[in-house]
């Protein structure tokens, strides 16, 4: 790597000369090694005649007519250090001071109140410091932007306002590239007045100088590479701009903070072995990623082939520099690692002859709220390696060791060319540990390349809605409620997008649509849940309001806003790593909406289902070989009714489950957790609230088998806690009557437990049981003053001949819906019938079994990635037949335009179906 100079932009710097032009010759200006090791300055010849420049250690003067006066102001050592930094960087004007943080100072002093600066959202830990000071004490605005994407610049451009733009790249720790070609570009071409200022201090002026891609003011902390031994500390700006120059000079001189006299000696004597340090440097990281990468770990380097900025940086830099970072999945096994290396110095900073090893999250980025941190992607168990320049194989034996140390790779059994392969932790949470095993499964089918495709196919996922079948208003003072999952189910789709925006689309809900901008979410409000944790009991109030207060501000309608928040909420919160995946989520309802069905935690259990898919927090059992599944009876992904072997496992419906509660808290401020729990478990529970002396909770009712109900709608909204009120009311008006209807609601739900789980039973016992039990409770209902006259009107249809069906209401009453015991000999013709005579008094009617699967997701196996190349499917009985070769068409349109009536039947006729 040997850059060379356009030697036009620094005529006056560019000394000694090659020899001149000559017609058989052209002059060819020297190349960047050759200018380091060449300290001259034509205009400040020493007087013996010194090799390398004297260190004039003097705070003063003598005279009144020299060019030099005082420290503060020049001092000779300095002035061919800048003349020599000017040289190297392409550049009019070089100043050198006593930090980098320090010239950022100097190059922000060019900022007014009122200013408003565009800044990268991963900046180095300090200047993130200095710009969130200069915002509170400065009146300067900061509009912190994903700058790996130019565009995302554009809405805070401001011609008039946009005084500053700051950039920095490759980003550390995390090696970002941003494209400083680009954004000089736009910003000169949409705020000419903006100054752009690049912090280079990670490539140095031998692999990149902003100045020749339109930057305006370059700043580096030399302390790095420009100096190389960690021996001072300094920073230097760099410009092409005189009345920039001319202001800066001014600040350097007024505030005192120019570089000694010794430190200019020395940063001198570091910049002339500049290019053979990084030369060495810069190749060695080159073997350190690659190693890693092939031991499996996700590694962040531009000169590796497959990072994502490479093409971007390799057009503007000369070379991938020698800081890289890699994620171990686990913040103990990093610090074991940090810890077990030798030769690599536990350290701050970069760019010494020395390798060095860090965690920025505890060390370098530490300043940066642990919040903000997360927010911006900065995983905690992030190391950073500063690769130096001892023999690269004593570095990479060293990092081999520490890995294998701190358990991070193991010896490769049975091979001798690759020694070491990555370990899957053998401790951390199972969620975390399943997704390990998705992405490193050495004998199932999916392997690190399909881990990527995965993230770019649709996620279907379903879930049920429910019925309360005994004891609702009952459960609010202490009776155990009986719920059961109705075949009826809301649909949850995710598509990829790759534009940067994420967008729903709740079709069943006034057609409601909305997308937002990523990067415009309100990040800064967000703190994560890191993976394998749990949310907390509480929801995050603040991060509530502030997608309110922003992304959904122009929503006006109230059901769609408030599951869009609940989908926003959790999308935020999981948000890890980085990863910010972008993707329109559908959802379609066959559940009646606000009618008391459950339509709202179904939809809850589908939306967190589908994204901890997309966040990759819960991976669906890999496919079982088909030796393996023989032999060990795996029922792998294999899709069995609910009556049979279960496909999704209870470690991720139960990781399901708590995050859809998460979402009913969001949608309903205090719910009860069980309608969540019938969307995802599926089936029949019993549940007991808390804090009535008695034991409480929710007990799945094992053996329960499926029954059919007709569910008729009503119509007439209800004001549920109008009618909860009444009941309490009721309590204290009439306690003993109260409570003795309380007893006997209690002994229903026990006894329909009982019966519901007898496998003794016959069917027709445990309907004529059934039935009884409906009959007695909805009479308790009605006692208890919660029945409406159209529920009475459709228990009575029901109840005449030829139907002779026993009805009660479901849920709070008042409106809403009755549920009806349908037997599995009532004739079609006749449930035709009663259909038509409720449908004829304006009510809706569904015919539906309760107690059947819980959550579903439709198996990607045998699905391709919307733009993959056709493959065999993977499982000969796949029912998904893609064998044409045409890229699938996205479900998408589909379950948009489908009419609620065939939505089942479609979802059904696409594959299959894993559930809980
Ligand atoms: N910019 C970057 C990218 C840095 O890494 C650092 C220090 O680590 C600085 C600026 C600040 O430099 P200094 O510590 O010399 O003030």
């Amino acid at each position: 790597m040997a850059p060379t100079i356009d030697s036009s932009k620094f005529a006056i710097h560019d000394l000694p000369t090659p020899e001149p032009d000559s017609p058989l010759r052209p002059r060819q200006p020297y190349r960047f090694s050759t200018l380091c090791a060449t300290v001259e300055n034509p205009s400040q010849k020493d007087q013996y005649g010194s090799s390398s420049v004297p260190i004039y250690q003097t705070a003063t003067f003598k005279g009144i007519s020299g060019e030099y006066d005082y420290s503060r102001s020049g001092n000779p050592t300095r002035s061919h250090l800048e003349h020599h930094i000017a040289k190297i960087s392409s550049a009019q004007h070089a100043f050198t001071v006593s930090s980098g943080m320090a010239a950022l100072d100097v190059i922000l002093r060019v900022l007014k109140p009122g200013d408003e600066v565009i800044a990268g959202d991963d900046l180095y830990g300090g200047t993130n410091r200095l710009l969130t000071y200069l915002k509170t004490h400065g009146g300067v605005t900061i509009h912190h932007v994903n700058t790996t994407d130019p565009k995302s610049l554009h809405q805070y451009i401001k011609p008039g306002k946009t005084a500053m733009v700051l950039l920095e790249t490759p980003t550390n720790p995390l090696l970002k590239i941003v494209d400083i070609a680009t954004i000089s570009a736009d910003v000169k071409e949409r705020a000419p007045d903006a100054i752009i200022v690049v912090d280079n201090t990670m490539m140095s002026p031998y692999l990149q100088r902003p100045l020749e891609h339109g930057a305006d003011v370059v700043y580096d902390s030399a302390t790095k590479y420009l100096s190389g031994h960690h021996d001072l500390m300094a920073g230097v700006i760099t410009c092409n701009r005189d009345d920039l120059a001319k202001q800066m000079a001014f600040v350097i001189n007024s505030v005192g903070n120019a570089l000694t006299p010794f430190d200019s000696f020395l940063l001198l004597r570091g910049i002339k072995t500049l290019a053979i340090r990084m030369d060495r440097q810069q190749s060695s990281a080159m073997r350190v990623a690659t190693l890693l990468e092939k031991l499996g770990f996700k590694v962040h380097y531009p000169g590796l082939p497959n990072h994502p900025g490479r093409d971007v940086h390799m057009r503007i830099a000369d070379g991938p520099g020698a800081v890289l970072s890699f994620v171990t999945g686990d913040k103990v096994m990093s610090e074991r690692i940090v810890g077990a290396t030798r030769l690599w110095g536990i350290s701050v900073s970069f760019g010494a002859v020395n390798s060095l090893i860090s965690m920025p999250c505890v060390m370098s980025h530490a300043s940066i709220d642990p919040a903000v941190r997360a927010a911006r992607g900065l995983p905690e168990d992030l190391i950073r390696l500063c690769v130096g320049i001892e023999d690269p194989i004593d570095l990479l034996d060293d990092l081999e060791r520490a890995l294998l140390e701190a358990g991070a790779i193991t010896v490769a059994a049975g091979s001798n060319e690759e020694r070491f392969v990555r370990a899957i932790p053998q401790e951390g949470h199972a969620i975390s540990r399943a997704v390990e095993k998705l992405a490193f499964n050495d004998n199932a089918s999916l392997g690190i390349s399909q881990k990527r495709a995965q993230e770019d196919r649709e996620w279907f996922v379903s879930a049920p809605g429910k019925v309360i079948l005994f004891g609702e208003h009952a459960v609010v003072h202490g009776a155990t409620a009986v719920a059961a999952s109705v075949d009826l189910r809301c649909y949850g789709l995710t598509t990829p997008r790759h534009d940067g925006k994420l967008s729903v689309k709740f079709t069943d809900i006034d057609n409601f649509y909305h997308e937002w901008d990523l990067s415009e979410l309100p990040w800064d409000a967000v703190t994560p849940v890191a993976l394998g944790s749990a949310h907390p009991d509480a929801l995050d109030e603040k991060l509530v309001a502030a997608i309110s207060a922003t992304a959904m501000s122009s929503v006006t309608q109230p059901k769609a806003k408030v599951a869009a928040t609940a989908f926003l909420y959790m999308y935020m919160i999981m948000a890890h790593g980085g990863e910010r995946p972008s993707f329109n989520f559908t959802s379609r309802s066959t559940l009646p909406i606000g009618a008391g069905l459950g339509s709202s935690a179904s939809f809850s259990a589908c939306a967190a289902t589908a994204l901890l898919l997309l966040h990759q927090r819960i991976s669906i059992p890999p496919l079982p070989l088909p030796s393996r599944a023989a032999a060990a009876g795996d029922p792998g992904h294999v899709h069995v009714s609910h009556e049979g072997r279960r496909a999704i496992t209870t470690g991720i419906a139960e990781e399901a489950n708590r995050w859809a509660f998460v979402a009913e808290k969001i949608l309903h401020g205090n719910p009860s957790g069980v309608d969540n729990s019938v969307a995802v478990f599926g089936g029949a529970l019993a549940y007991t609230r808390p804090g009535f002396n008695k034991p409480s909770g929710m007990d799945p009712i094992n053996g329960f088998k499926s029954l059919r109900f007709l569910l008729t709608d009503s119509k007439v909204p209800r004001d549920t806690k109008k009618l909860v009120a009444g009941v309490g009311e009721l309590k204290n008006q009439q306690p003993e009557l109260v409570e003795r209807l309380l007893k006997e609601i209690q002994a229903i739900s026990d006894e329909a437990k009982r019966c519901l789980a007898d496998p003794e039973l016959s069917r027709e016992q445990l309907l004529a049981g059934l039935s009884a039990l409906i009959e007695e409770n909805h009479a308790h209902l009605v006692t208890l003053g919660v029945s409406h006259a159209s529920l009475e009107a459709i228990k009575a249809k029901t109840k005449t001949a030829p139907f002779n069906l026993s009805t009660k209401l479901t849920g709070a009453g008042g409106g809403g819906c009755a549920v009806t015991l349908v037997p599995d000999d009532f004739k079609d013709e006749t449930m035709q019938e009663l259909k038509s005579a409720l449908a004829n008094d304006g009510f809706d009617t569904y015919l539906t079994s309760v107690g059947g699967s819980g959550l579903g997701i439709l198996s990607p196996y045998g699905q391709r990635p919307l733009d993959a190349p056709p493959t065999p499917p993977a499982d000969e009985s796949s029912t998904v037949d893609q064998a044409d070769g045409a890229a699938p068409e996205p479900l998408r349109a589909s379950l948009d335009g489908k009419a609620i009536v065939e939505l089942s039947g479609w979802a059904d006729s696409l594959g299959r179906w894993l559930f809980v």
